[in-house]
């Protein structure tokens, strides 16, 4: 039997893997999450010597269980190759105390590259087994990654069209320039003149917008997302999860069984949603640690259980998890909730309408697997700083954020269970804050900090940076929050 992915807003919406990776995002403005969990045999002395494609394999064929062994393998194959820099894909590194897994090793040195390099053969897949005959239209808000690995991922597939929205003073210098260069007829990058919670704001409005739908349709288009809301970006999430672990088998850190703790650095909650699904398949996970910058709504939220976006909002260095509004924590307090669709629609209705809800009658089971805390600014930078003097080794400030955060987390609980350190994105993708943190140099402008960063670091140049400097700027559209849309309908000809 088909797994069903249900509305977290509608009981009576389900569909398939493959037809919740089309939409993208349920219409009903829900989140298509699965209701039961697959089973999966986790037999670690086998799985500590397979390959990443071969454990991406088991979890893929898993939870997207209308799609053919075939397709899989093809859309694996085509996902997981030369793009990645080193063929382990995400490197698992030893370090004093923790366990760096490294997720930037693929074309925009950022984690996104694990689940948007394999998104488009999985919606192309899927457009196919549906006989869809009209043109796809990713419609994308970032806070800095996404929208670079999804253009990557979507650049020249036929079928497509991609838009991504960007705030204009929220990403960094390295971020902008690898999106306003980014070439490939169907690309269109919009910067916008607010912060990444109106961009996805209107993003969701648009998809929820039935007119706007029609026109598309009349157009012979569809909107389908990429962002993590998107089932087709958590799956391929859950596979460096259950390989992290494996490695560690391997490495001999642990014996298969024993429980390990992952600390993520969070911003839209897709990520650490992704390990909880681990868990559900039966990862032995002690605690997940959800990590925040200086917005702080889910570390405020774990402590209180209310949930509360009425704050100002902060540029911080570690721009990808500037957000107030975690759209995948919808799927969790789904589960929370026992699956319920009208707590959780009622719940989502409170946060637009007041800005925030409080939670009650929840699992407290699956609440407990939960731990939270954030970093500041300055325990970040002088994380980046810890983490180089104790082993040579750089961190980027969202990997930073997320040690720092089990570095209070293991003093105040006393938790040695062993524990790893998500890593989210390359220094060299954050040179100026990497290089002040280790040099105490304020002076430099990005592209002097990555000459820096190569000096002090001994590791080279990664590809996405290289020429990224001289490279011609191909997009430079600048638009209000309130002309997303009118932009939306110029570009495609609506
Ligand atoms: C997107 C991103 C995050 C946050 O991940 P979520 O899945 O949105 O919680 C953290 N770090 C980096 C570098 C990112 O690009």
């Amino acid at each position: 039997m088909a797994l069903i992915y249900q509305s977290t807003r509608d009981e009576k919406n389900t569909v398939t893997a493959s037809q919740a990776i089309l939409q993208g995002l349920a219409n009903d403005g829900g989140l298509f999450t699965p209701t039961t969990c697959p089973e999966v045999e986790l037999d670690f002395d086998k799985l500590k010597d397979a390959s990443y494609q071969e454990v991406a394999k088991l979890v893929l064929s898993a939870f997207l269980d209308d799609f053919t062994s075939e397709e899989l393998d093809d859309c694996i194959r085509s996902a997981y190759d030369g793009k990645f820099d080193t063929p382990e894909i995400a490197p698992l590194v030893k370090l004093n105390g923790q366990y760096n897994l490294e997720l930037f090793h693929g074309s925009t040195i950022a984690f996104k590259d694990m689940a948007l390099s394999i998104l488009p053969y999985l919606m192309t897949t899927a457009a196919k087994k549906h006989g869809l005959d009209k043109e796809i239209v990713i419609l994308t808000a970032t806070s800095g990654d996404t929208g670079k690995a999804a253009m990557a991922g979507f650049a020249d597939v036929p079928g497509t069209q991609i838009i991504v929205f960007y705030p204009r003073d929220g990403v960094s210098k390295v971020q902008e320039l690898q999106m306003t260069t980014q070439t490939g007829s169907n690309t269109h990058v919009v910067a916008i003149d607010g912060n990444f919670d109106d961009a996805q704001t209107d993003v969701k409005r648009m998809f929820n917008d039935v007119a706007l739908r029609e026109k598309l349709a009349a157009h012979g288009k569809q909107f389908s997302s990429a962002n993590s809301m998107n089932i087709g970006r958590l799956v391929p999430q859950v596979v460096y999860y259950v390989w992290a672990y494996a490695q560690l088998v391997k490495q001999g850190e642990i014996t298969a069984g024993d429980e390990v703790n992952f600390t993520v650095p969070t911003g839209n909650f897709g990520n650490i949603l992704a390990a909880f699904y681990a868990k559900q398949i039966g990862l032995p996970v002690g605690k997940l640690i959800c990590a925040s910058n200086e917005n702080k709504v889910l570390t405020d939220f774990f402590a209180t259980g209310v949930y509360d976006k009425k704050r100002t909002f902060k540029v911080t260095t570690s721009p990808s998890m500037d957000i107030l509004v975690s759209s995948n924590l919808e799927r969790l307090i789904f589960h929370l909730l026992g699956n319920s669709a009208a707590k959780t629609k009622e719940l989502m209705e409170q946060l637009g309408a007041d800005g925030e809800y409080t939670l009650a009658d929840v699992n407290q089971e699956i609440l407990d697997l939960f731990a939270a805390g954030f970093a500041t600014e300055d325990e970040t930078v002088a994380e980046i700083k810890r983490v180089y003097d104790g082993n040579a080794y750089i961190e980027d400030p969202h990997t930073a954020v997320a040690s720092a955060v089990h570095q209070t987390y293991r003093q105040e609980t006393g938790d040695e269970t062993p524990t790893v350190i998500v890593s989210t994105a390359s220094p060299y993708k954050f040179p100026v804050v990497a290089v002040e943190a280790v040099t105490g140099r304020t002076d430099l402008s990005d592209f002097e900090a990555l000459e820096v960063l190569h000096e002090v670091s001994g590791v080279p140049y990664p590809k996405a940076v290289d020429g990224l400097e001289t490279a011609p700027v191909l997009h430079d559209t600048v638009v209000a929050t309130a002309e997303m849309q009118a932009e939306v309908e110029r570009y495609l000809g609506l």
